[in-house]
């Protein structure tokens, strides 16, 4: 789905979305949209605590925050935008701006607009994480507007646009509505029992025999009991051997250690494991494929070594005397990395069982990163193909093509940008709260000459350390090249030296490769892994030459209606070159990542 902003509409509030600025979208795709990214942003700032722009004090709304920015700073970015005629990007380059170099409210009064902040890429990048106040600001694009002062029961949009603006406002209600009926739950659930409260609501009770909950693991863990997807992960030489290599080639780690292997599968981690000296190993899986990893086991010698579990490990208990382990190891990555959402069960995992300080999270650490994609060969697979099947024309077949995310091999020459990274991961300390998350991007096209971008692609890097601890930013990722020795180079396979291999880096990544640092990645550059890349079609091209920016926000949550599923949601805008400041219309594209 796409819905298009004119520039000038994001630019100011309150006025009518231009004509030309909606497409393909009709009144049923509205009415299917109820999970909008101006919910998640919103509930996102309105619940998220929220630093002063001038102090270090912090308050537990990004509307505080403004108040409070307000009354004692004398701070007021609505009337400073007014006055400066700030558009959507420059209002968070100010907020950018203001964080990174602390000016003072008087020095923000000094300002005329003129300044190369204003114009800097630089300053798009958040200087804090989910920074609440950037969303609120995407909030605004239309907070002038309040139902209330209209007709409660908005008469019937005559035109696309204005149903769209009706529908955010709408949505906005409807918000407030959900907000006030959890207070208004919290309140009488104190003074009567869970059942009666429910059927005064009239809502199924919990206590009663309602309608089950919403099951995503039953079809999720039968599908991990078949020999073939084992078959496909373990084929998968760069994340197999990437995982070899760390454990058996780090038995300083691993020997006598207590090792939690989260989702074992056919317990081939476990038994790595193993083989590099752990004391104990506690191998959980829910599937049926547990069975099988406890007769591997059994078959290999390794029973007082490796315990499996069957379970899910949220729910599981450890041995009485096990009070913490020391490694967590866990093949937890899915399609665009948080596709399955079983990063949520290893972090529970890590909340219970790791020990505290001292423990090691392996992986530690996966990057989301992020590119232009020429893409016009998936283009062709996907869309063009359709249009002249045996001398029939099948192109209604491509409709929805836009509306899923394709996972899909693209080679090292359809990237047209440097890799950007859109989300860092460490996992010793994320939590599950932050794995719906929103960031900005910018993407500078390198492509030599016009050429027309098809795609967003989406990749991620894994990375393994010995102390658990994140790697600096400007640590590459190794890049496995075809042909390269992986499997081979995991001592002692075979009894022999591991051969010499070729040291490569990622694109534009010189640095040379830190021999404390285990990763792989999953990117363009490198031998596919059975994770492929993620590919966002646009609708429509994006015409870009060496130096086009292309700006904007990825917004990622879990499915509303299938937690497994990822639901995205993609803002991006053009500027030709560095030199102009004219920036396209704002495009808007949803995606399913199923
Ligand atoms: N470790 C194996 C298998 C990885 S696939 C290997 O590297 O080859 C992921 C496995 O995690 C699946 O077998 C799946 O059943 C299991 N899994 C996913 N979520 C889980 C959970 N919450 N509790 C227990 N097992 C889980």
């Amino acid at each position: 789905m796409t819905i298009r902003f004119a520039a000038a509409t994001i630019h100011t509030t309150g006025e009518d979305v231009d004509d030309q600025s909606v497409s393909s979208q009709t009144d049923s795709d509205y009415a299917e949209e109820d999970n909008n990214f101006e919910d998640w942003v919103s509930d996102q700032a309105q619940n998220q605590s929220c630093r002063s722009l001038f102090e270090d004090k912090t308050f537990p709304s990004a509307a505080a925050t403004r108040a409070h920015d307000k009354d004692v700073h004398n701070f007021d970015l609505r009337t400073i935008s007014a006055k400066l005629e700030l558009d959507l990007h420059q209002r968070i380059r100010l907020i950018n701006f203001i964080r990174k170099h602390a000016p003072t409210s008087e020095d923000i009064g000094n300002l005329t607009g003129a300044e190369t902040f204003f114009s800097s890429d630089e300053y798009l990048i958040p200087q804090i994480e989910d920074d609440p106040l950037l969303q609120l600001e995407m909030d605004d694009w239309s907070d002038d507007e309040d139902l209330s002062s209209t007709d409660q029961r908005p008469t019937p949009p005559t035109d696309l646009p204005s149903a769209l603006r009706q529908m955010q406002l709408l949505e906005r209600k409807l918000a407030q509505a959900h907000r006030d009926m959890a207070e208004y739950r919290s309140l009488v659930g104190q003074q009567f029992d869970a059942g009666r409260f429910a059927e005064i609501i009239n809502e199924p009770s919990t206590s009663s025999a309602g309608p089950s909950p919403r099951d995503d693991d039953t079809h999720y863990f039968s599908s991990y009991c078949e020999n073939d997807i084992h078959a496909v992960m373990i084929q998968d030489k760069v994340r197999t051997s990437t995982y070899a290599s760390f454990i058996l080639t780090n038995p300083i780690l691993f020997r006598d250690a207590v090792v939690l292997d989260v989702g074992c599968g056919t317990g081939i981690l476990s038994l790595f494991a193993a083989k590099s000296g752990a004391k104990h190993v506690y191998a959980v899986d829910a599937s049926d494929i547990a069975e099988k990893a406890e007769q591997i086991v059994k078959e290999n010698g390794l029973e007082n070594v490796i315990t499996v579990i069957r379970g899910k490990v949220e729910e599981i208990s450890l041995p009485d005397d096990v009070e913490h382990v020391d490694i967590i190891i866990s093949e937890w990555m899915g399609y665009a990395l948080l596709y399955e959402s079983m990063l949520d069960s290893v972090l529970q995992a890590r909340d219970r069982f790791l020990k505290p300080e001292r423990g090691v999270m392996a992986p530690s650490q996966c990057r989301i990163m992020f590119g232009l994609c020429e893409g016009s060969e998936i283009l062709k697979e996907r869309v063009g193909f359709w249009s002249d099947v045996y001398g029939f024309d099948l192109s209604i077949m491509a409709n929805n093509v836009y509306e899923d995310a394709i996972v899909d091999v693209v080679g090292p020459e359809s990237m047209a940008s440097e890799p950007y990274l859109l989300k860092d991961l460490h996992l010793k300390d994320v939590t599950t709260r932050q794995l719906d998350f929103t960031s900005q991007f910018t993407l500078v096209s390198t492509t030599p000459k016009r050429t027309k971008i098809h795609a967003f692609v989406l990749y991620f890097d894994t990375f393994f350390t010995t102390t658990g601890e994140p790697v600096p930013p400007e640590v590459p990722v190794k890049v496995t090249k075809e042909g390269d020795v992986t499997l081979a180079e995991v001592w002692p396979v075979g009894g022999k030296a591991p051969p010499q291999r070729r040291a490569s880096t990622g694109p534009g990544l010189k640095q040379k490769e830190d021999k404390r640092v285990t990763s792989f990645s999953t990117g363009p550059c490198s031998q596919p892994t059975h994770w492929k890349q993620t590919i966002f079609l646009l609708r429509d091209p994006i015409h870009a030459e060496d130096g086009t920016i292309v700006t904007g926000s990825f917004y990622c949550k879990k499915s509303a209606t299938n937690s497994r599923e990822l639901d995205v949601e993609i803002h991006y805008s053009v500027r030709q070159n560095a030199e102009t400041t004219a920036v396209g219309e704002t495009v808007v594209q949803i995606y399913k990542v199923r």
